[in-house]
């Protein structure tokens, strides 16, 4: 296979970058309770995993007065591999807890303009409502709002095993120092492409097409690169699809899908992500060679929303290649949608003290909603990600966004749901 060369970008003078400007990193989002004490507690819902769509359903539970405890095997501040752009939904789902402007708060990045390439084409297109955000940002600032609406917080605890029976939900953490159980009326799984965990002592199988990509990304500093914040660069390949896109500290974050059977050859991740910026004709960061990338399980998968009173949201749902930046926006918007059908599903006529559950209610709201809402898109998704793996197709695209500026305003109304309007370089 040939490699392209490395350094394909003529470094441009130091970015003007008033580094004094840039936001302080965001601070370690602390546990509220030991391992110990969350084992002491019976608990309404234990959510596993705090990002957008954990964090965003234990807000809302808690909020609705249940008693909520939030896990996550890492702590918080923590990066992943992520595109960083929040779709236009994704900002106003953001908005709808409570974060009214994520530019002054959180210092995103407005986005404004996409530059698409593919087969050596390439079209700016304008974008509008949508931001870049760091993942260590957002899920920080997520998680701490989530503990500040009441939820307990408990990071660097994994999940390992559900384990249902007519009481209730027993869920195994383990720590870095012992396993524990604790005891839970329901259980959402918001663990992201993290493999599936056991119920009942099986593990319960994704349904994961043949042909699904992974995702490897990271981010890093480069001077050198002349991105301007607030514009997002995506290159279309025949092994996968990049996005480069600045973070509001000045880091680059490349996010990308690849082909699994390009990974099995002797080419490293930063060669196959810098071949694909080169094919497409993208200029490639100088030092995308010296990076670290992490990696994720296959992009593309199916998983049951409901089982018993476990309930799965955001990627451990369903999950399409991401492309159109719509990850975050799906992830909040699930997390609404299935805390809105648990506390649907809040029987409070028991003759206990306590309240009860009903599982067949919730399932059959979390169901309708999440057909209503979220199946279209992910369809559509699914075609758009065929269609991307055509890249000599997606070149005649771009000259045809470039010759009729009209056609590729709807192309990104189509694809991102983004009010744009489209100019042509
Ligand atoms: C290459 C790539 C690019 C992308 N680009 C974009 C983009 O630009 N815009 C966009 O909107 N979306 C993008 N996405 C999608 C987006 O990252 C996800 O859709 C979103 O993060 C889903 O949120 P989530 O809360 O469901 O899962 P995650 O964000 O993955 O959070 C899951 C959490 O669960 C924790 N966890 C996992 N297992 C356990 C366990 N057993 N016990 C305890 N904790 C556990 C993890 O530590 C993690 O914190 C991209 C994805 C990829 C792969």
């Amino acid at each position: 296979m040939m490699h392209p060369p490395l350094f394909l970008d003529t470094p441009s003078p130091r970015r003007a970058c008033a580094s004094d400007d840039l936001p302080a990193k965001p601070s370690e989002v602390p546990a509220t309770l030991t391992c110990y004490e969350a084992t002491q507690r019976h608990w309404h819902t234990v959510v596993i995993g705090a990002g957008p769509t954990g964090s965003s359903v234990a807000m809302r539970l808690a909020r609705a007065g249940l008693r909520v405890l939030l896990i996550d095997r890492d702590t918080l501040p923590r990066g992943k591999v992520c595109g960083c752009c929040i779709s236009p939904q994704g900002v106003s789902e953001l908005r709808l807890l409570g974060f009214s402007s994520i530019e002054e708060s959180l210092h995103a990045t407005p986005l404004h303009s996409l530059v698409l390439s593919a087969a050596g084409k390439q079209v700016h297109l304008p974008l509008l409502g949508g931001a870049a955000l760091s993942r260590e940002r957002l899920d920080a600032a997520l998680a701490t709002a989530a503990t500040r609406a009441g939820a307990d917080f408990l990071p660097k605890t994994t999940l390992t095993q559900i384990d249902q029976s007519n009481v209730g939900v027993r869920c195994t953490l383990r720590d870095q120092e012992s396993t524990a159980t604790l005891s839970a009326m329901s259980v959402v799984i918001a663990a992201g492409l993290a493999p599936a965990i056991r119920i009942n002592g099986s593990r319960q199988i994704r349904s994961v097409p043949v042909s699904s990509r992974v995702g490897l990304g990271a981010t890093f500093y480069d001077d050198t690169f002349d991105l301007e914040p607030g514009q997002l660069l995506m290159a279309v390949a025949r092994h996968g699809y990049v996005g480069i896109v600045r973070l509001e500290d000045d880091r680059l974050d490349i996010a990308a899908a690849v082909d699994r059977s390009v990974l099995a050859g002797s080419a490293t991740t930063n060669h196959i992500l810098s071949e694909m910026l080169y094919e497409a004709g993208h200029r490639v960061p100088n030092e995308l060679a010296h990076v670290v990338l992490s990696g994720t399980a296959a992009l593309t998968h199916r998983s049951p929303l409901a089982d018993g009173l476990v309930f799965r949201a955001g990627d451990s749902a369903a999950y399409a290649e991401p492309f159109t930046g719509e990850g975050i926006g799906w992830a909040l918007q699930s997390g609404r949608f299935l805390s809105q059908a648990i506390v649907q599903g809040v029987d409070r006529s028991s003759t206990t003290s306590d309240i009860r559950l009903n599982a067949a209610t919730i399932a059959a709201h979390w169901q309708s909603s999440h057909n209503r809402a979220l199946r279209g898109r992910l369809f559509q998704c699914r075609v758009l990600s065929i269609a991307l793996r055509q890249p000599s197709l997606v070149g005649m695209f771009i000259r045809f966004m470039n010759a009729w500026p009209a056609f590729g305003k709807q192309c990104v109304r189509l694809a991102v749901a983004n009010d744009c309007e489209t100019f042509t370089t």
